[in-house]
């Protein structure tokens, strides 16, 4: 008898393990480890998906097991790797294995697609019966199992061939979308025109004005935020808009190879790849850390160690944080390797981003480029991993499987026996660390290309009178470099930290924030409560209306936006093309690039934007950087805030000054003494990692502790905090005292959905309990999840809210 291991889709922990299903002997040939199947499940009819893990003759299971009833793929969609990684992530990340092979698998693969069988022996007898003169036949649910087995026979024999293809419906589909050719201001007046009770017009014409940027907008999204049909048909009358076709279908984000040649390399960056492909070369499953300041040329490291995997027969993977971000680096790879390289990002359609899987799958290529989930491509004989920026947030998913991209590539590193690279100019601490106790090999690339002196930077102090005086965010002295810029033809960067929130409290006359007295974090102001909060330990205070240290009146909550900012730059300096790029202009597919490519070909002088605009540009005309508020990542909430800040503030100081120009960066803030800024503004890593890791020790924070986060939530406060406080108990009988429990306190927003999410921390060391002790929390509060609790484990978060 064969038996198969499942692993069902039903999302549950009673459920999370793999059940026992016979193989009906007409399946035999068929079924393999990594295709989908369908079964019954529980006592009704229920069918249900599941992945078969592993095939085995005996079972322990005592009645009469029940058989799978059709296999979903005719050939495995996830290889045995893919199988194994998926027990280690389901287990280190306290998630339901399911979640995880779902995870693995591209999207499309979970939509429908149609498998396609053509021949490839036309003069077999069988394949001639099967066909019966037809060019391709597709598979059904409905074939027999001996249509199948025969299919599958055929297969093994290279007789006949499987494609796999996308419906991609999204391609043929016409939708109804309004336009409008009015500006803001002509849309005001057509506001003003509007009769008293003509509230569906103005409701229309205000949601017109927000979206202006945002045309066309397919009529469905407009009866989402409640415009109905007859409104749109008025205001189509009234020559306030159009109604128009589009085509559903997203443009992919505009790739433009940039085709460059193997470059000389520099005495360090030589050195670098000499290491790295000697582990290449030995199947060597080590991890280096590139701490290369902005500028030392770490991408043509890359480049020449993918080419060595390669010539070595031997595929590569490199991660990116964010593929419409870093669209110069995705050019980069692309010109060198052309269609050698597969990329996945968000901006594929769903029958492109399969394409790209299959290229992957069947060997076509050699290299992937791609963001966070690109870690699972189906990549075989893999000889290299890179992590660029390896210390980006985005790298850790935010929902379930909370995993880190870094965990996974070091775990395919050591299954593959191949080394991983993780580059940045601000390593994370967590990594450093690492690399200081000897686990990761350190190569440090201190200089930049062609001896490049590191950009001038300035700290504008602004409690500075002068300053504080000046009408606007810009400082005069940042005014000042502006216009000389401007003069000289060349090209601006202007960056607004927006990554805080608005809701901590900062004294404009002398810089202080206000934080928590036990934690060093800054509080938050809940609105629900009217009070400043701290996140780790529940402390609460009132919202003060004098400033604690100098008595002023001017402590306010804090934050500007990029649209002020462009105003702010157009009074000033009417001449100069201010290029905007923030979550608003860029909500569209492909928008990032296109902003990019005009600042890049000087459509622009000025490019404003927030954390966006900070990482991996490479424009040799840009010779000033201005920081408007180096502040509002400071005052985050969070342990890694000052880690955050020096991060920023580094890599936007180094797109200043990359080509043979010299490059000036000004930095406002009104914390001009605190060390990540200091630190930032002579690119001093080392320094900032020494100073950090004082304070992470002092305060028990990451990397001296681990971090485990467990957040409850539910509709009835009260409920939720007596969950907390039982949770907290559970979780003290089986820590040691060496172990820190903060909580339950109340998140960021409390109320997200009308639930409320109170959390605890657990910073520990050593404690071997701990794991199992939240396996089965996580069992237990199953049976609660009826009752509308839900319970998420976070391990190692990269934000605490
Ligand atoms: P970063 O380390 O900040 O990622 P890049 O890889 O973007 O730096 O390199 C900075 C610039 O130097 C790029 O324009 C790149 O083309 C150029 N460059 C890199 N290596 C060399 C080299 N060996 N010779 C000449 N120019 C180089
Ligand atoms: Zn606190
Ligand atoms: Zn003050």
């Amino acid at each position: 008898m064969t038996v198969a291991e499942v692993i069902v889709d039903v999302p549950t922990m009673q459920t999370n393990r793999p059940f026992e299903y016979d193989v009906p002997s007409s399946l035999s040939e068929v079924v393999e480890p990594g295709m989908r199947v369908e079964v019954p499940f529980g006592r009704g009819k229920r069918k249900i998906q599941g992945f078969v893990m592993k095939l085995k003759d005996t079972s322990s299971f005592k009645g009469k097991l029940k058989p799978i009833d059709r296999v979903i793929d005719l050939r495995p969609v996830l290889s045995d790797e893919m199988l194994d990684l998926s027990s280690w992530l389901a287990d280190r990340t306290y998630s339901f294995q399911i979640s995880c092979l779902q995870t693995m698998l591209p999207s499309v693969m979970r939509a429908k697609y149609h498998q396609i069988v053509k021949p490839v022996d036309v003069e077999d007898k069988e394949v001639e019966q099967l066909f019966q003169g037809q060019d391709s036949i597709e598979v059904t649910s409905q074939m027999s199992d001996e249509t199948i087995n025969l299919i599958n026979r055929l297969k093994k024999n290279n007789k006949i061939e499987i494609e796999y293809t996308v419906e991609n419906k999204a391609n043929q589909l016409k939708r109804q979308a309004i336009t409008t050719t009015l500006n803001t201001i002509q849309l005001r007046e057509k506001r003003s025109e509007l009769r008293s009770n003509a509230k569906a017009q103005l409701k229309l014409i205000n949601f017109i004005i927000d979206n202006l940027n945002n045309m066309p907008i397919e009529l469905s999204d407009l009866t989402k935020v409640g415009v109905n049909r007859a409104a749109i048909k008025t205001a189509e009358k009234n020559n306030i808009l159009s109604i128009i076709e589009v085509t559903k279908r997203r443009k992919p984000v505009g790739i433009t190879p940039d085709k460059t040649t193997k470059m000389h390399l520099s005495k360090e960056q030589a050195q670098a790849v000499e290491q790295i492909n000697q582990a290449i070369d030995n199947a060597k499953n080590e991890t280096f850390l590139i701490e290369g300041v902005t500028g030392s040329g770490k991408t043509e490291v890359y480049l020449q160690t993918i080419d060595r995997a390669i010539n070595e027969n031997k595929t590569a993977l490199m991660l990116v944080p964010e593929i419409s971000l870093t669209p110069q680096m995705v050019n980069r790879v692309t010109g060198r390797f052309g269609n050698k390289v597969a990329v996945l990002h968000s901006g594929l359609s769903s029958g492109e981003r399969y394409d790209e899987w299959t290229r992957i799958e069947n060997g076509s290529v050699q290299v992937v480029v791609g963001a966070r989930s690109a870690v699972f491509a189906p990549l075989k004989n893999i000889g290299l991993i890179i992590i660029d920026e390896e210390h980006e947030a985005s790298y850790k998913q935010d929902d379930n499987p909370r995993y880190h991209a870094r965990d996974v590539a070091l775990w395919r590193a050591k299954r593959h026996k191949c080394p991983v690279v993780l580059g940045s100019a601000t390593p994370s601490l967590e990594s450093r660390a690492r690399a200081q106790k000897g686990v990761y090999k350190l190569i440090r690339m201190k200089e930049r290309i062609n001896k490049q002196p590191l950009p001038h930077v300035q700290i504008v102090d602004m409690r500075d009178t002068e300053n504080s005086a000046a009408k606007g965010d810009l400082s005069p002295l940042l005014q000042d470099k502006l216009w000389r810029v401007l003069k000289r033809k060349e090209q601006a960067i202007i960056l607004l930290n927006r990554r805080g929130y608005s809701s901590f409290m900062m004294c404009r006359e002398c810089g202080f924030v206000l934080k928590c007295p036990n934690c060093d974090v800054s509080l938050t102001y809940h609105k629900d409560l009217g009070k400043m909060k701290c996140h780790y330990c529940g402390h609460e205070e009132n919202v003060p209306q004098i400033c604690p240290q100098c008595h002023s009146k001017k402590i306010g909550f804090y934050g500007t936006g990029t649209q002020n900012i462009e105003r702010q730059l157009n009074e000033l300096f009417p001449d100069a093309r201010v290029l905007r790029m923030d979550v608003d202009t860029t909500r569209r597919k492909g928008a990032h690039a296109k902003i990019l490519k005009q600042f890049g070909d000087r459509k622009a002088d000025i490019l404003l934007g927030t954390q966006m605009i900070a990482k991996g540009l490479d424009f040799p005309d840009v010779t000033l950087v201005g920081i408007v508020n180096a502040d509002t990542t400071l005052s985050l909430s969070d342990y890694r805030a000052s880690e955050r800040t020096f991060q920023l503030l580094t890599q936007a100081s180094g797109r200043a000054g990359r080509a043979d120009k010299s490059g000036n960066v000004i930095i406002q803030t009104f914390n001009p003494d605190h060390y990540a800024i200091k630190d930032a503004a002579v690119q001093d890593y080392e320094t900032f990692y020494n100073q950090e890791m004082y304070l992470r020790h002092q305060a028990n924070y990451t990397p001296y502790y681990f971090t485990t986060l467990i957040s409850i939530s539910h509709k009835d406060e009260g409920q939720t905090l007596k969950q907390a406080y039982w949770l907290k108990k559970q979780l003290s009988t089986v820590l040691s005292n060496n172990s820190i429990l903060l909580g339950p306190s109340p998140t960021m927003i409390s109320r997200k959905q009308n639930k409320y999410y109170y959390q605890i921390i657990v910073k520990y060391k050593h404690e071997p309990k701990l794991h199992q002790k939240l396996l089965d929390i996580l069992n237990d509060t199953q049976a609660d999840t009826k009752k509308g609790f839900t319970i998420a484990i976070d391990n190692e978060p990269q934000h605490i809210d």
